[in-house]
């Protein structure tokens, strides 16, 4: 699966809300869970347990080719960890991110 191309698809979708990329992932300005879609008082600016389910809520930039390309995003744990191989491979640094990856888990 090439998440990037599935991401700017999905930007490209003129038919697409702007609250919902794909399922797990949220715009970061949208102040919502991307669990349960509830709404947080503000965005969030780092990783944090969701109040209502509980779930932890990652906070993630997808990967661009200019700055102001740049979209935030709070993402599932699954999610984050997608977007953080799509940045590795962005980086061509791929054995290096896993490595960092289970070390953190
Ligand atoms: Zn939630």
């Amino acid at each position: 699966m090439n998440i990037i191309r599935i991401i700017k698809s999905l930007l490209s979708n003129s038919n697409l809300g702007n609250t919902s990329l794909e399922e797990g992932m949220l715009l970061l300005e949208d102040a919502k869970c991307p669990y349960c879609h509830s709404n947080f008082e503000k965005p969030l600016s780092r990783k944090k347990a969701c109040p209502v389910c509980r779930q932890d809520v990652f906070v993630r930039t997808l990967p661009f080719k200019n700055e102001k390309d740049r979209i935030r995003v709070a993402v599932t744990e699954q999610k984050a960890k997608n977007i953080d191989i799509a940045w590795a491979k962005e980086k061509g640094a791929y054995d290096e991110m896993q490595t960092r990856w289970t070390s953190r888990a």
